[in-house]
């Protein structure tokens, strides 16, 4: 949850759709673990909640305490678990039984949550497999299972290459019989798959871009999964991501040194400038590219290494922004040696850089070889850098092609190769060029709405459908 923990779209889903649901009168909390470092995060102080929680498992209870916190006046708790710690990496490096248990814990405290604060909700919204548990705890937990107070339980899938397996089958320890393992349930291959199970157990399950619900009901982008959402798709629906519109702000963005709008884009130069002074570059009027992403094989950095070198000769320079995969770490620093005029490079996390690269960028380069959603195309847009992207998932569902439509936002390729990625860069120089067509396609960028307006009143409305609302009264509580 952005800016408490983040480590891609999921954190930033977190931290801006509560806020938005908030807007419309529904009453979401956020439940998240004391990371390390998120408390040195809240701004003002939080409030320790004075009754414990105690959370049942291996034949013991762990005692847990909640602490309490605003943020952008969402009640978020935090979960302090006695002789447990989470990860500060966010997601645990290696799945096993012991890195998987604190979010084991964080179900359970989930099903304890209302002791401790007197509020109980109807509906338990997870994300991805670290709290699919919930529902899986709700649907097989031998104690839990048995509640008759019932939760109503949305998962969404924000990617379905992390699916939480682990090799253990025999959870007893923590109250799932083995009941639970066969094909209708946690078992997958002879290992345990959490995602699986919760999506199995909950309710509904959405994924965030309709493009990618049904790409992942095929063997292609289904990583093994697709028979089972082929399965449940009655109960699948893509629901597309939105930014934050106020924190993804080129007119008030705090973190960059000049502030712009669609009606006055003349100081998105100024930032261009300081994002060039930053990688030791003079302005020589070079359109510049810029990616910014995890450096996973997911996001096309297969396709992306081998465009490095065609960089120079279309006349464009190129900023990375990344952490991830040690091989593409290494690999771009290398690039970076060879091409030290037309590629800079960072490694590591860095908002503020970020920002600086939206803002100063020209053209933001997403390859991806499938995309949930992606985010860094729509903040992009925001700013008035456009996108050339894979038409994929979340891409293809975001961005019009600017040479096939006169409402164009960026330029897309469909084929997963540096060629067909290339002659995409090579139309997007050929509209820079022109800058009556550049122009109109900002404007268009800048235009375009994906503030999460629709689509928090699309996850209202699955919620209402839900706890059984009839519609006519759906739309006098959400219109
Ligand atoms: P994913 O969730 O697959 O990582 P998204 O495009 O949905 O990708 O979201 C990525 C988010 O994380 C964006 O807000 C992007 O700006 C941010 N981000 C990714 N890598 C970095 C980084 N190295 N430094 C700063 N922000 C980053």
């Amino acid at each position: 949850m952005h800016p408490l923990a983040k480590k891609g779209g999921l954190g930033d889903v977190v931290g801006s759709l509560p806020k938005a649901q908030r807007e419309l009168g529904i009453d979401s909390r956020v439940l998240l673990p004391l990371y390390p470092g998120v408390m040195d995060r809240i701004i003002g102080k939080a409030k320790k909640l004075p009754r414990k929680l105690y959370l049942p498992l291996e034949w013991r209870v762990f005692p847990a305490r909640l602490w309490h916190t605003d943020v952008q006046e969402v009640p978020v708790y935090l979960l302090d678990i006695e002789d447990i710690s989470f990860s500060a990496d966010v997601y645990p490096n290696q799945l096993d039984m012991n890195s998987v248990r604190p979010f084991f814990l964080l179900s359970l405290a989930a099903m304890e949550f209302k002791k401790a604060t007197n509020w109980n909700p109807h509906i338990f919204h997870i994300h991805d497999w670290p709290t699919s548990m919930v529902a899986t705890v709700l649907k097989w937990h031998m104690y839990y299972s048995t509640l008759s107070n019932h939760y109503d339980t949305v998962l969404t899938i924000h990617n379905l290459a992390h699916q939480g397996i682990v090799q253990e089958t025999n959870l007893i320890q923590w109250g799932i019989p083995k009941e639970a393992f066969n094909i209708e349930g946690l078992e997958y291959y002879g290992m345990t798959n959490f995602l699986k199970g919760g999506i199995i157990a909950s309710d509904m399950v959405t994924t965030v871009s309709p493009r990618y619900s049904w790409e992942i009901q095929t063997r292609e982008y289904g990583m093994g999964l697709d028979g089972v959402l082929k399965k449940y798709n009655s109960k699948l629906k893509g629901i597309l991501n939105g930014i934050d519109y106020s924190y993804w702000n080129p007119k008030t963005d705090p973190l960059i040194p000049a502030h712009y709008d669609v009606n006055d884009i003349a100081p998105k130069r100024e930032c261009k400038k300081s994002l060039l002074s930053r990688c030791g570059w003079e302005d020589d009027g070079s359109p510049i590219l810029i990616y910014i992403g995890r450096l996973a094989e997911q996001k096309g950095l297969d396709i992306l290494l081998p465009s490095i070198e065609a960089i120079p000769g279309h006349g464009c320079k190129l900023i990375v922004l990344g952490e991830g995969s040690e091989i593409y770490e290494r690999a771009l620093l290398d690039m970076c040696l060879q091409f030290p005029d037309s590629l800079f490079v960072k490694i590591g996390y860095d908002e503020e850089l970020s920002h600086l690269m939206y803002a100063g960028g020209d053209m933001l380069v997403m390859p991806s070889y499938f995309e949930p959603c992606g985010l860094s195309q729509l903040i992009a847009m925001r700013y008035g850098t456009v996108p050339i992207c894979r038409a994929t998932g979340g891409l293809a569902d975001t961005v019009i092609d600017a040479d096939s439509a006169s409402d164009g936002t960026g330029f897309l390729f469909s084929s997963y190769d540096s060629e067909a990625f290339l002659r995409a860069i090579g139309r997007a120089l050929a509209s820079w060029n022109s800058p009556n067509h550049w122009n109109r396609i900002i404007s268009n960028c800048m235009k375009v709405d994906f503030s999460w307006s629709k689509s928090s009143r699309e996850y209202a409305n699955l919620y209402l459908e839900l706890l059984g609302v009839p519609e006519g009264e759906n739309k006098n509580l959400l219109l």
